[in-house]
Protein backbone atom coordinates (compact mmCIF):
# COMPACT_ATOMS: atom_id res chain seq x y z
CA UNK A 1 0.00 0.00 0.00
CA UNK A 2 1.32 3.61 -1.37
CA UNK A 3 0.19 6.16 0.35
CA UNK A 4 0.37 9.70 -0.77
CA UNK A 5 3.03 10.80 1.74
CA UNK A 6 5.16 7.93 0.77
CA UNK A 7 4.90 9.37 -2.53
CA UNK A 8 5.98 12.83 -1.18
CA UNK A 9 8.89 11.85 0.60
CA UNK A 10 9.90 9.76 -2.99
CA UNK A 11 9.69 13.61 -4.16
CA UNK A 12 11.04 14.90 -1.36
CA UNK A 13 14.52 12.87 -1.47
CA UNK A 14 14.78 13.22 -5.30
CA UNK A 15 14.33 9.15 -4.99
CA UNK A 16 11.33 9.82 -7.94
CA UNK A 17 10.33 12.08 -10.48
CA UNK A 18 6.16 12.72 -11.12
CA UNK A 19 6.82 11.36 -14.45
CA UNK A 20 8.18 8.12 -12.83
CA UNK A 21 5.47 7.57 -10.75
CA UNK A 22 2.60 8.99 -12.80
CA UNK A 23 3.94 6.23 -15.83
CA UNK A 24 4.23 3.58 -12.87
CA UNK A 25 0.40 3.68 -11.90
CA UNK A 26 -0.57 4.12 -15.80
CA UNK A 27 1.57 0.72 -16.19
CA UNK A 28 -0.74 -0.82 -13.67
CA UNK A 29 -4.07 0.14 -15.41
CA UNK A 30 -2.66 -0.67 -18.44
CA UNK A 31 -2.13 -4.28 -17.01
CA UNK A 32 -4.77 -4.73 -14.76
CA UNK A 33 -7.82 -2.77 -16.10
CA UNK A 34 -8.87 -5.09 -18.64
CA UNK A 35 -9.59 -7.97 -16.23
CA UNK A 36 -11.60 -5.21 -13.44
CA UNK A 37 -13.23 -3.34 -15.98
CA UNK A 38 -12.62 -0.17 -13.48
CA UNK A 39 -11.78 2.33 -15.99
CA UNK A 40 -13.75 3.79 -18.44
CA UNK A 41 -11.32 6.31 -20.25
CA UNK A 42 -7.49 6.67 -19.39
CA UNK A 43 -6.14 9.99 -19.86
CA UNK A 44 -2.82 9.16 -20.67
CA UNK A 45 -1.09 11.53 -22.89
CA UNK A 46 -2.50 13.91 -20.70
CA UNK A 47 -1.11 12.90 -17.81
CA UNK A 48 2.26 12.14 -18.64
CA UNK A 49 2.18 16.02 -19.98
CA UNK A 50 0.88 17.55 -16.53
CA UNK A 51 3.18 15.06 -15.14
CA UNK A 52 6.38 16.65 -16.96
CA UNK A 53 5.05 20.12 -16.01
CA UNK A 54 4.48 19.35 -12.15
CA UNK A 55 8.55 17.75 -12.36
CA UNK A 56 9.50 21.49 -13.85
CA UNK A 57 7.68 23.27 -11.26
CA UNK A 58 8.78 21.42 -8.11
CA UNK A 59 12.52 21.77 -9.19
CA UNK A 60 11.42 25.58 -9.93
CA UNK A 61 9.72 25.99 -6.67
CA UNK A 62 12.78 24.69 -4.89
CA UNK A 63 10.73 21.65 -4.22
CA UNK A 64 7.77 22.81 -2.31
CA UNK A 65 4.73 20.43 -2.75
CA UNK A 66 1.07 21.32 -2.14
CA UNK A 67 -1.25 19.15 -1.15
CA UNK A 68 -2.25 16.55 -4.18
CA UNK A 69 1.31 17.74 -6.07
CA UNK A 70 2.10 15.07 -8.39
CA UNK A 71 -0.10 12.85 -6.59
CA UNK A 72 -2.54 10.27 -9.55
CA UNK A 73 -6.21 10.24 -8.87
CA UNK A 74 -9.04 8.41 -10.83
CA UNK A 75 -12.14 10.50 -10.91
CA UNK A 76 -15.99 8.69 -11.12
CA UNK A 77 -17.21 9.12 -14.65
CA UNK A 78 -20.34 11.14 -13.20
CA UNK A 79 -18.03 14.19 -12.52
CA UNK A 80 -17.43 16.46 -15.59
CA UNK A 81 -13.55 16.92 -16.96
CA UNK A 82 -14.30 19.79 -19.66
CA UNK A 83 -13.19 18.07 -22.98
CA UNK A 84 -13.63 14.39 -22.28
CA UNK A 85 -16.28 12.63 -22.18
CA UNK A 86 -18.68 11.58 -19.22
CA UNK A 87 -20.83 8.70 -19.15
CA UNK A 88 -22.48 8.70 -15.79
CA UNK A 89 -21.63 4.68 -17.19
CA UNK A 90 -25.23 5.48 -19.68
CA UNK A 91 -25.96 4.60 -23.22
CA UNK A 92 -27.77 8.07 -23.30
CA UNK A 93 -24.58 9.96 -22.55
CA UNK A 94 -21.83 7.72 -24.26
CA UNK A 95 -20.78 10.48 -27.16
CA UNK A 96 -21.37 13.13 -24.27
CA UNK A 97 -18.62 15.75 -23.93
CA UNK A 98 -18.40 17.63 -21.05
CA UNK A 99 -18.19 21.04 -21.55
CA UNK A 100 -16.85 22.52 -18.31
CA UNK A 101 -14.47 21.21 -15.29
CA UNK A 102 -16.44 20.31 -11.96
CA UNK A 103 -15.42 22.22 -8.95
CA UNK A 104 -13.92 19.38 -7.24
CA UNK A 105 -11.44 18.78 -10.27
CA UNK A 106 -10.34 22.52 -10.47
CA UNK A 107 -9.69 22.53 -6.70
CA UNK A 108 -7.81 18.99 -7.72
CA UNK A 109 -5.78 20.79 -10.17
CA UNK A 110 -5.26 23.36 -8.07
CA UNK A 111 -3.74 21.60 -5.40
CA UNK A 112 -1.30 19.70 -8.13
CA UNK A 113 -3.22 16.37 -8.39
CA UNK A 114 -3.12 14.25 -11.63
CA UNK A 115 -5.89 13.05 -13.09
CA UNK A 116 -5.57 9.64 -14.64
CA UNK A 117 -9.05 8.68 -15.87
CA UNK A 118 -12.44 7.99 -15.47
CA UNK A 119 -14.45 5.16 -13.50
CA UNK A 120 -16.78 2.93 -13.93
CA UNK A 121 -19.93 3.31 -11.93
CA UNK A 122 -23.55 2.23 -11.77
CA UNK A 123 -25.62 3.50 -14.64
CA UNK A 124 -26.46 7.25 -13.01
CA UNK A 125 -24.85 5.95 -9.59
CA UNK A 126 -28.08 3.94 -8.90
CA UNK A 127 -27.16 0.30 -7.94
CA UNK A 128 -24.87 -1.51 -5.09
CA UNK A 129 -22.85 -3.76 -7.44
CA UNK A 130 -21.49 -1.80 -10.55
CA UNK A 131 -23.91 -4.15 -12.86
CA UNK A 132 -25.99 -1.68 -13.96
CA UNK A 133 -23.39 0.05 -15.88
CA UNK A 134 -23.83 0.19 -19.18
CA UNK A 135 -20.23 -0.65 -19.84
CA UNK A 136 -20.39 -3.76 -18.04
CA UNK A 137 -19.60 -4.91 -14.23
CA UNK A 138 -16.29 -3.51 -12.66
CA UNK A 139 -14.48 -6.87 -10.53
CA UNK A 140 -14.01 -6.62 -7.18
CA UNK A 141 -9.88 -7.00 -7.16
CA UNK A 142 -10.15 -9.19 -4.19
CA UNK A 143 -11.89 -11.79 -6.36
CA UNK A 144 -12.81 -10.92 -10.01
CA UNK A 145 -15.91 -13.29 -9.18
CA UNK A 146 -17.44 -10.77 -6.93
CA UNK A 147 -19.03 -7.31 -7.26
CA UNK A 148 -16.11 -4.34 -5.65
CA UNK A 149 -20.01 -2.70 -4.75
CA UNK A 150 -21.24 0.54 -6.10
CA UNK A 151 -22.27 2.56 -7.48
CA UNK A 152 -18.37 4.28 -6.72
CA UNK A 153 -17.29 0.39 -7.76
CA UNK A 154 -14.79 1.80 -10.15
CA UNK A 155 -13.07 4.25 -8.00
CA UNK A 156 -12.95 1.51 -4.87
CA UNK A 157 -11.27 -0.92 -7.39
CA UNK A 158 -8.80 1.40 -8.40
CA UNK A 159 -7.93 1.91 -5.07
CA UNK A 160 -8.12 -1.57 -3.93
CA UNK A 161 -5.92 -2.72 -7.39
CA UNK A 162 -3.09 -0.07 -6.62
CA UNK A 163 -4.20 1.31 -9.94
CA UNK A 164 -4.25 4.71 -8.63
CA UNK A 165 -3.25 5.50 -4.75
CA UNK A 166 -6.62 7.52 -4.38
CA UNK A 167 -9.90 8.12 -6.36
CA UNK A 168 -12.99 10.33 -6.23
CA UNK A 169 -16.22 8.79 -5.73
CA UNK A 170 -20.29 10.35 -5.01
CA UNK A 171 -22.47 9.05 -2.05
CA UNK A 172 -26.21 9.25 -2.34
CA UNK A 173 -27.37 6.49 -0.07
CA UNK A 174 -23.69 4.80 0.07
CA UNK A 175 -21.80 4.63 -3.35
CA UNK A 176 -18.75 5.28 -1.16
CA UNK A 177 -18.76 3.83 1.80
CA UNK A 178 -20.50 0.25 0.47
CA UNK A 179 -17.95 -0.36 -2.38
CA UNK A 180 -15.13 0.80 -0.02
CA UNK A 181 -16.09 -1.95 2.51
CA UNK A 182 -16.56 -4.38 -0.24
CA UNK A 183 -12.79 -3.35 -1.52
CA UNK A 184 -11.25 -3.18 1.15
CA UNK A 185 -10.45 0.62 1.30
CA UNK A 186 -11.36 3.53 3.30
CA UNK A 187 -14.16 5.63 1.58
CA UNK A 188 -15.25 8.77 2.82
CA UNK A 189 -19.09 11.10 2.25
CA UNK A 190 -18.65 14.18 3.88
CA UNK A 191 -21.12 15.85 5.23
CA UNK A 192 -23.71 17.22 2.90
CA UNK A 193 -22.82 21.12 1.74
CA UNK A 194 -19.42 20.25 2.55
CA UNK A 195 -18.38 19.66 -1.24
CA UNK A 196 -19.21 21.42 -4.19
CA UNK A 197 -21.98 19.16 -6.18
CA UNK A 198 -21.15 21.32 -9.59
CA UNK A 199 -20.17 19.07 -12.38
CA UNK A 200 -21.73 16.09 -10.49
CA UNK A 201 -24.38 14.54 -12.81
CA UNK A 202 -27.04 14.49 -10.39
CA UNK A 203 -29.00 11.63 -9.09
CA UNK A 204 -30.77 12.92 -6.09
CA UNK A 205 -29.70 16.54 -5.26
CA UNK A 206 -31.15 16.19 -1.64
CA UNK A 207 -28.30 13.43 -0.76
CA UNK A 208 -25.35 13.53 -3.47
CA UNK A 209 -22.24 14.26 -2.30
CA UNK A 210 -18.51 13.88 -3.62
CA UNK A 211 -16.24 12.04 -1.10
CA UNK A 212 -12.63 10.41 -1.57
CA UNK A 213 -11.70 7.03 -1.69
CA UNK A 214 -8.20 6.01 -0.52
CA UNK A 215 -6.04 3.80 1.44
CA UNK A 216 -6.21 5.06 4.89
CA UNK A 217 -7.99 7.85 6.55
CA UNK A 218 -4.92 10.49 6.33
CA UNK A 219 -5.28 10.04 2.49
CA UNK A 220 -9.06 10.43 2.46
CA UNK A 221 -8.42 13.79 4.84
CA UNK A 222 -5.89 14.64 2.29
CA UNK A 223 -7.57 14.78 -0.53
CA UNK A 224 -10.98 16.17 1.15
CA UNK A 225 -9.21 19.06 2.45
CA UNK A 226 -8.00 19.94 -1.00
CA UNK A 227 -11.73 19.85 -2.44
CA UNK A 228 -14.03 20.97 0.62
CA UNK A 229 -15.10 24.29 0.04
CA UNK A 230 -17.68 27.13 -0.41
CA UNK A 231 -18.92 27.13 -4.37
CA UNK A 232 -21.13 30.01 -4.91
CA UNK A 233 -22.49 27.90 -7.95
CA UNK A 234 -23.42 25.19 -5.45
CA UNK A 235 -26.29 26.77 -3.24
CA UNK A 236 -26.09 24.22 -0.40
CA UNK A 237 -21.90 24.73 -0.40
CA UNK A 238 -21.03 26.03 2.89
CA UNK A 239 -18.54 28.18 4.29
CA UNK A 240 -16.62 26.26 7.22
CA UNK A 241 -13.18 26.14 8.14
CA UNK A 242 -10.93 24.19 7.45
CA UNK A 243 -9.17 22.60 10.16
CA UNK A 244 -7.78 19.05 11.11
CA UNK A 245 -9.13 17.87 14.67
CA UNK A 246 -6.39 17.44 17.42
CA UNK A 247 -9.34 15.58 18.76
CA UNK A 248 -8.07 12.36 20.83
CA UNK A 249 -10.86 11.18 23.21
CA UNK A 250 -13.85 10.26 21.62
CA UNK A 251 -17.45 8.59 22.64
CA UNK A 252 -19.08 6.15 20.22
CA UNK A 253 -23.02 5.19 20.16
CA UNK A 254 -23.81 2.05 19.51
CA UNK A 255 -27.36 1.68 17.76
CA UNK A 256 -29.43 -0.21 20.34
CA UNK A 257 -32.52 -0.83 18.09
CA UNK A 258 -30.26 -1.24 14.65
CA UNK A 259 -32.82 -3.24 11.85
CA UNK A 260 -31.09 -6.57 11.87
CA UNK A 261 -32.97 -7.93 8.94
CA UNK A 262 -30.52 -9.21 6.51
CA UNK A 263 -27.11 -8.87 8.89
CA UNK A 264 -25.35 -11.72 8.10
CA UNK A 265 -23.64 -13.37 11.33
CA UNK A 266 -20.57 -13.20 10.12
CA UNK A 267 -20.32 -9.44 9.22
CA UNK A 268 -22.18 -8.96 13.23
CA UNK A 269 -19.44 -11.08 14.35
CA UNK A 270 -16.88 -8.50 12.93
CA UNK A 271 -18.70 -5.89 14.06
CA UNK A 272 -19.04 -6.63 17.72
CA UNK A 273 -14.97 -7.14 17.38
CA UNK A 274 -14.47 -4.39 16.29
CA UNK A 275 -16.35 -2.04 19.29
CA UNK A 276 -14.18 -4.42 21.62
CA UNK A 277 -11.33 -3.22 19.56
CA UNK A 278 -12.30 0.31 20.08
CA UNK A 279 -12.75 -0.25 23.42
CA UNK A 280 -8.86 -1.20 24.05
CA UNK A 281 -7.55 1.63 21.95
CA UNK A 282 -9.71 4.03 24.84
CA UNK A 283 -13.24 4.66 23.00
CA UNK A 284 -16.31 4.91 25.42
CA UNK A 285 -19.09 2.89 24.09
CA UNK A 286 -22.77 4.28 24.70
CA UNK A 287 -25.93 2.81 23.84
CA UNK A 288 -28.30 5.02 21.59
CA UNK A 289 -31.45 4.63 20.04
CA UNK A 290 -32.49 5.43 16.51
CA UNK A 291 -35.83 4.55 16.37
CA UNK A 292 -36.47 5.62 13.51
CA UNK A 293 -33.63 4.00 11.44
CA UNK A 294 -35.66 1.19 10.37
CA UNK A 295 -37.82 3.17 7.90
CA UNK A 296 -34.65 4.87 6.29
CA UNK A 297 -34.24 2.81 3.54
CA UNK A 298 -38.01 3.09 2.42
CA UNK A 299 -37.88 6.75 3.28
CA UNK A 300 -35.03 6.55 1.06
CA UNK A 301 -36.30 4.43 -2.07
CA UNK A 302 -39.28 6.90 -2.14
CA UNK A 303 -37.38 10.56 -2.02
CA UNK A 304 -34.79 9.12 -3.96
CA UNK A 305 -36.76 8.12 -7.38
CA UNK A 306 -38.62 11.13 -7.15
CA UNK A 307 -35.75 13.29 -7.61
CA UNK A 308 -33.75 10.68 -10.03
CA UNK A 309 -37.67 11.31 -12.04
CA UNK A 310 -37.11 14.82 -11.86
CA UNK A 311 -33.04 15.44 -12.56
CA UNK A 312 -33.54 13.17 -15.27
CA UNK A 313 -36.17 14.63 -17.38
CA UNK A 314 -33.69 16.53 -18.93
CA UNK A 315 -32.10 13.54 -20.78
CA UNK A 316 -34.77 13.39 -23.83
CA UNK A 317 -32.62 13.60 -26.67
CA UNK A 318 -32.74 17.19 -27.80
CA UNK A 319 -30.46 18.68 -25.10
CA UNK A 320 -28.01 16.51 -23.80
CA UNK A 321 -26.61 12.46 -25.28
CA UNK A 322 -27.96 10.43 -27.45
CA UNK A 323 -31.07 10.93 -29.74
CA UNK A 324 -33.42 8.03 -31.25
CA UNK A 325 -35.89 9.42 -34.13
CA UNK A 326 -39.39 9.03 -33.89
CA UNK A 327 -42.30 10.11 -36.71
CA UNK A 328 -43.32 12.63 -34.05
CA UNK A 329 -41.98 14.31 -30.93
CA UNK A 330 -43.48 12.19 -27.81
CA UNK A 331 -42.43 9.14 -29.97
CA UNK A 332 -38.27 10.44 -30.08
CA UNK A 333 -38.62 11.35 -26.48
CA UNK A 334 -39.35 7.65 -25.37
CA UNK A 335 -37.62 6.08 -27.77
CA UNK A 336 -34.64 7.91 -26.68
CA UNK A 337 -35.67 7.03 -22.91
CA UNK A 338 -36.26 3.74 -23.85
CA UNK A 339 -33.48 2.58 -25.43
CA UNK A 340 -30.85 5.13 -23.78
CA UNK A 341 -31.61 3.92 -19.93
CA UNK A 342 -30.94 0.93 -18.31
CA UNK A 343 -33.63 -1.32 -16.39
CA UNK A 344 -32.93 0.27 -12.83
CA UNK A 345 -32.97 3.48 -14.07
CA UNK A 346 -36.35 3.11 -16.06
CA UNK A 347 -37.85 1.33 -12.64
CA UNK A 348 -36.54 4.59 -10.29
CA UNK A 349 -38.01 6.88 -12.52
CA UNK A 350 -41.54 5.18 -12.93
CA UNK A 351 -41.48 4.84 -9.38
CA UNK A 352 -40.27 8.58 -9.23
CA UNK A 353 -43.36 9.64 -11.38
CA UNK A 354 -45.72 7.81 -9.58
CA UNK A 355 -45.03 8.56 -5.84
CA UNK A 356 -44.82 12.44 -7.43
CA UNK A 357 -48.58 12.37 -8.76
CA UNK A 358 -51.63 13.51 -7.80
CA UNK A 359 -53.29 11.33 -5.34
CA UNK A 360 -50.00 9.70 -4.34
CA UNK A 361 -48.24 12.72 -3.52
CA UNK A 362 -49.54 12.69 0.14
CA UNK A 363 -49.28 8.70 0.91
CA UNK A 364 -45.79 8.30 -0.77
CA UNK A 365 -43.92 11.56 -0.83
CA UNK A 366 -45.03 13.39 1.92
CA UNK A 367 -44.82 10.99 4.55
CA UNK A 368 -41.33 10.05 3.12
CA UNK A 369 -40.30 13.64 3.97
CA UNK A 370 -41.85 12.99 7.39
CA UNK A 371 -39.48 10.54 7.93
CA UNK A 372 -36.71 11.95 6.43
CA UNK A 373 -37.61 14.83 9.22
CA UNK A 374 -37.69 12.05 12.18
CA UNK A 375 -34.38 10.30 11.14
CA UNK A 376 -32.33 13.49 11.11
CA UNK A 377 -34.11 14.45 14.64
CA UNK A 378 -32.88 10.58 15.83
CA UNK A 379 -29.32 11.56 15.14
CA UNK A 380 -29.39 15.18 16.95
CA UNK A 381 -31.00 13.66 20.27
CA UNK A 382 -28.26 10.84 19.73
CA UNK A 383 -25.00 13.51 18.80
CA UNK A 384 -25.92 15.24 22.71
CA UNK A 385 -24.37 12.08 24.02
CA UNK A 386 -21.78 11.00 21.61
CA UNK A 387 -19.14 12.09 19.29
CA UNK A 388 -19.95 9.17 16.55
CA UNK A 389 -21.76 6.93 15.86
CA UNK A 390 -20.24 2.76 14.85
CA UNK A 391 -22.30 0.99 12.34
CA UNK A 392 -21.31 -1.91 10.15
CA UNK A 393 -21.26 -0.31 6.39
CA UNK A 394 -23.31 -3.03 4.49
CA UNK A 395 -25.24 -5.82 6.46
CA UNK A 396 -24.13 -8.80 4.12
CA UNK A 397 -20.45 -9.74 2.56
CA UNK A 398 -19.82 -9.11 -0.99
CA UNK A 399 -21.39 -10.94 -3.05
CA UNK A 400 -20.91 -12.39 -6.49
CA UNK A 401 -21.54 -10.98 -10.17
CA UNK A 402 -25.12 -12.06 -11.40
CA UNK A 403 -26.58 -13.34 -7.45
CA UNK A 404 -28.75 -10.14 -6.70
CA UNK A 405 -29.39 -8.82 -9.92
CA UNK A 406 -33.07 -10.50 -10.47
CA UNK A 407 -34.67 -9.39 -6.68
CA UNK A 408 -34.25 -5.31 -6.76
CA UNK A 409 -35.48 -5.70 -3.55
CA UNK A 410 -32.58 -7.71 -2.12
CA UNK A 411 -30.23 -5.01 -3.64
CA UNK A 412 -31.51 -2.30 -1.78
CA UNK A 413 -30.97 -4.18 1.33
CA UNK A 414 -27.38 -3.32 0.92
CA UNK A 415 -28.08 0.21 1.27
CA UNK A 416 -30.12 -0.54 4.84
CA UNK A 417 -27.25 0.92 7.04
CA UNK A 418 -25.82 3.87 4.63
CA UNK A 419 -28.62 5.88 3.61
CA UNK A 420 -29.20 6.94 7.28
CA UNK A 421 -26.36 9.49 6.65
CA UNK A 422 -27.38 11.00 3.52
CA UNK A 423 -30.68 11.57 4.79
CA UNK A 424 -29.47 13.09 7.89
CA UNK A 425 -26.49 15.00 5.88
CA UNK A 426 -24.47 13.22 8.26
CA UNK A 427 -20.67 12.69 7.52
CA UNK A 428 -19.72 8.92 7.31
CA UNK A 429 -16.25 7.14 6.62
CA UNK A 430 -15.96 3.27 6.35
CA UNK A 431 -12.95 1.71 7.09
CA UNK A 432 -12.14 -2.09 6.55
CA UNK A 433 -12.69 -3.80 9.60
CA UNK A 434 -11.65 -7.38 8.77
CA UNK A 435 -12.48 -10.68 5.99
CA UNK A 436 -15.05 -13.39 5.89
CA UNK A 437 -13.54 -16.22 3.09
CA UNK A 438 -11.43 -13.68 1.40
CA UNK A 439 -13.53 -10.84 0.81
CA UNK A 440 -13.43 -7.53 2.96
CA UNK A 441 -15.72 -6.16 5.17
CA UNK A 442 -15.57 -2.75 6.52
CA UNK A 443 -17.70 -0.42 9.70
CA UNK A 444 -18.68 3.11 9.21
CA UNK A 445 -18.44 5.55 11.42
CA UNK A 446 -21.27 8.76 11.33
CA UNK A 447 -20.48 11.93 12.58
CA UNK A 448 -21.95 15.25 13.15
CA UNK A 449 -22.93 17.58 10.59
CA UNK A 450 -20.12 20.24 9.26
CA UNK A 451 -17.87 18.40 11.95
CA UNK A 452 -15.71 16.09 8.95
CA UNK A 453 -12.61 16.80 11.00
CA UNK A 454 -14.16 15.77 13.84
CA UNK A 455 -14.70 12.49 12.45
CA UNK A 456 -11.85 11.55 10.56
CA UNK A 457 -10.20 12.11 13.72
CA UNK A 458 -12.19 9.43 15.16
CA UNK A 459 -11.48 7.45 11.97
CA UNK A 460 -7.80 8.07 12.49
CA UNK A 461 -8.04 6.77 16.26
CA UNK A 462 -10.68 3.51 14.80
CA UNK A 463 -8.11 2.90 11.89
CA UNK A 464 -5.58 2.04 14.41
CA UNK A 465 -7.61 0.02 16.53
CA UNK A 466 -7.87 -2.02 13.57
CA UNK A 467 -4.78 -2.39 12.29
N1 LIG B 1 -26.99 1.85 -3.75
C1 LIG B 1 -27.71 3.06 -3.52
C2 LIG B 1 -28.72 3.28 -4.62
O1 LIG B 1 -28.76 2.49 -5.50
C3 LIG B 1 -26.77 4.19 -3.39
C4 LIG B 1 -26.47 4.91 -4.63
C5 LIG B 1 -25.49 6.04 -4.42
O2 LIG B 1 -25.08 6.32 -3.31
N2 LIG B 1 -25.18 6.72 -5.51
O3 LIG B 1 -29.46 4.19 -4.59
Amino acid sequence: MITISDIHTSYKDGSKTVRTVVQSYLDVIREKNPEFNAFLDVYEEKAMSEAKLADERMTNSGGKLRLLEGIPIAIKDNILVKGYHVTAGSNILREYTATYDAFVVEKLREAGAIIVGKTNLDEFAMGSSNESSAFGPVRNPHNPEYVPGGSSGGSAASVAAGMTPVSLGSDTGGSIRQPASFCGVVGFKPSYGRVSRSGLIAMASSFDQIGPLANNVEDAETVFRAIEDKDPKDMTSQDIEDVPSKKKEFTLGIVSDLPEDGLDPAVKKIFEETVEKAKKEGFKIKSISLPHLKYALACYYVIVPAEVSSNLARFDGMRFGTRTDGDTLTEVYSKTRFSGFGTEVRRRIIVGTYVLSHGYYDAYYKKAQHVWRLITEDFAKAFKDVDAVLMPTAPAPPFKIGEKTKDPLEMYLADNYTVSANIAGLPGISLPAGKIDGMPIGVQLLGKRFEDYELLAAAKKLEQALS
